[in-house]
């Protein structure tokens, strides 16, 4: 945690969301929350013993046998309700992101849509529950399948999108008939209990949502509680592997999505000016604090050349300032010790012999010297073998990598051992074509640089970027948060037909 003096007029304190209402239990450990932009605390966040998951798994269980036989058309209801309360409280809730994370307002904004495109992907949940039915599969007898919730499901979520990734999980684990036991990031917990106000002002049954505050304490209970029948993850992949090789030891679904490093593909036919606003935009949104940033172009051929002056130019003119202000495009990074972790990156990169275009670190924002900002960084020159290639920085570094041909792009990309999203950029649709066919990725753009899908596909990578077998929303998010059944069943006409020991055949 980081160290500081300075304290926000006032420090907030969030606990626990517990049977439908704030935790008023002992709370034995306490966590500090700082503003990125000032470096002041401006939170404490409660941090949860065992005992307290225990309890919230108490009230989940009891919550979710109601819940699963309330009608399709009472939880979406709820569902309706939450997605009007959130859209009302956008800005209320993207303060709190802006304050906690740094991301500037604006992103913080566009995460509370996307979130909510999940709710409405929620909302429609009755459709996707739809089983099969086939009449008279044998005599007098009709077959059909019904999917069902798991119970108490559980989710850990990431610092970065503290709004959206949650809402990638709860909203359809609810719309499915479970109980849902959120353990958000300690570094910028508070819009998670804002959400929890909305979702019972929405009308949702008391236990059906909690939130358990906390770190390693708290996720280790998690994932050795026998009433949490599934966990979906999103974080770093060593955490992602912690996760999903534990719970499952234990018998529990799991999803982790995990770490990433994008690349984006640059041919020599490319729309420099769009791959060059591209580049900039998703490598330096949200300080490069994003699963799907692109950490690395990838210049094919004599691309380079033209790209470079562009992408400098632009970067150069990007307005990095604290979240609220207005007009900021790229904010702090999210702690004072990442800070130190990313700035200590570009050291390495210049140490192992990349060409530091542009350098951010001498970057200063006027009134906000205690922030934790990092201006854009840019190598050129960078190779497979160098550390800034092998992480994943997750801060605003981008680095070129150089290709002489498309295949020794693809090799590259392929032979990167994370594989959530990569884009390519160019002008011929048979290249592109055959990108997306032969890229072992799992989100790919063509001319899109961060292709991250709409609520009813499903996001998740390949590789290292994903533990587990199901991505989250979309329908396999569906089939994650609910158990498949087929029900073989006969209704005779009233004669009797005998006993018959062979094996059941169908006539
Ligand atoms: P993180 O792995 O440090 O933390 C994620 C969650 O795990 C948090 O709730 C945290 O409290 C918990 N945790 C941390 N250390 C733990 C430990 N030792 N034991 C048990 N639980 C622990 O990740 P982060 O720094 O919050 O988020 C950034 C990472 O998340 C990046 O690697 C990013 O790529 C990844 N991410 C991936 C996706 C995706 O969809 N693949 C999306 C968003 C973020």
């Amino acid at each position: 945690m980081a160290t500081t003096t300075k304290e926000a007029a006032a420090v907030a304190e969030v606990t626990h969301w517990i049977g439908g209402r704030p935790w008023d239990g002992p709370v034995e450990r306490w966590g500090d929350v700082y503003d990125p932009a000032t470096g002041a605390r401006t939170t404490r966040v409660a941090f949860a013993s065992p005992a307290v998951v225990d309890a919230a798994v108490g009230k989940a269980s009891e919550a979710a046998v109601a819940w699963r036989t309330t009608s399709l058309a009472a939880r979406s209801r709820v569902l309706f309700a939450f997605r009007e309360l959130v859209a009302k409280n956008r800005e209320r809730l993207a303060a709190a992101i802006t304050r906690e994370h740094g991301k500037v307002l604006s992103d913080a904004l566009g995460e509370v849509t996307r979130g909510l495109e999940v709710v409405e992907f929620a909302c429609g949940l009755p459709q996707l529950l739809k089983g099969e039915f086939s009449e008279n599969v044998s005599t007098d007898v009709d077959s059909y399948s019904i999917r069902q919730p798991l119970g108490v499901v559980a989710g850990i979520t990431p610092f970065n999108f503290p709004a959206m990734v949650p809402m990638w999980m709860y909203p359809l684990a609810i719309a499915c008939g479970n109980a849902f036991i959120l353990k958000p990031s300690e570094k910028d917990p508070s819009v998670t209990n804002l959400c929890a106000e909305l979702l019972a002002e929405a009308g949702l049954p008391e236990g059906v949502f909690s939130i358990v505050h906390g770190d390693k304490v708290a996720v280790d209970a998690i994932l050795q509680h026998p009433g949490i029948a599934a966990v979906s993850f999103v974080g770093s992949t060593p955490i992602a592997r912690y996760i999903y090789e534990n719970a499952t030891r234990v018998g529990k679904r799991v999803q982790a999505l995990a770490g990433a490093k994008n690349h984006m593909v640059v041919l020599p036919d490319a729309d420099m000016d769009l791959a060059a606003d591209a580049a900039v935009s998703a490598g330096y949104g949200s300080a490069g604090e994003r699963c799907m940033a692109i950490s690395v172009v990838v210049a094919v051929g004599a691309s380079a050349d033209g790209l470079l002056p562009k992408v400098r130019e632009r970067i150069r003119r990007l307005k990095v300032a604290a979240g609220n202000e207005p007009g900021a495009e790229m904010g702090p990074l999210v702690t004072r010790e990442h800070h130190a972790r990313v700035v200590g990156y570009v050291e390495k990169g210049l140490g192992e012999g990349a060409t530091l275009l542009e350098d951010g670190r001498a970057l200063r924002v006027a009134g906000h010297e205690d922030g934790y900002f990092l201006g854009p960084c840019l190598f050129d020159r960078v190779t497979p073998e160098m550390t800034i290639y092998r992480d994943e920085i997750f801060g605003p570094v981008l680095s070129v990598v150089r290709a002489t041909t498309y295949d020794e792009a693809l090799a590259l990309v392929n032979a990167n051992p994370w594989a959530n999203g990569v884009a390519i950029f160019t002008n011929d649709g048979g290249a592109a074509r055959r990108f997306q066919n032969e890229v072992q990725v799992g989100m790919v753009g063509v001319n899109v640089p961060i292709p991250v899908p709409m609520a009813y596909y499903s996001f998740g990578g390949w590789k290292s970027s994903l533990f587990g077998d199901t991505h989250v929303h979309g329908r396999e998010g569906v089939h994650f948060y609910t158990r498949g059944k087929v029900v073989t069943s006969r209704w005779p006409d009233p004669q009797h037909r005998g006993v018959n020991l062979g094996f059941p055949q169908m006539k």
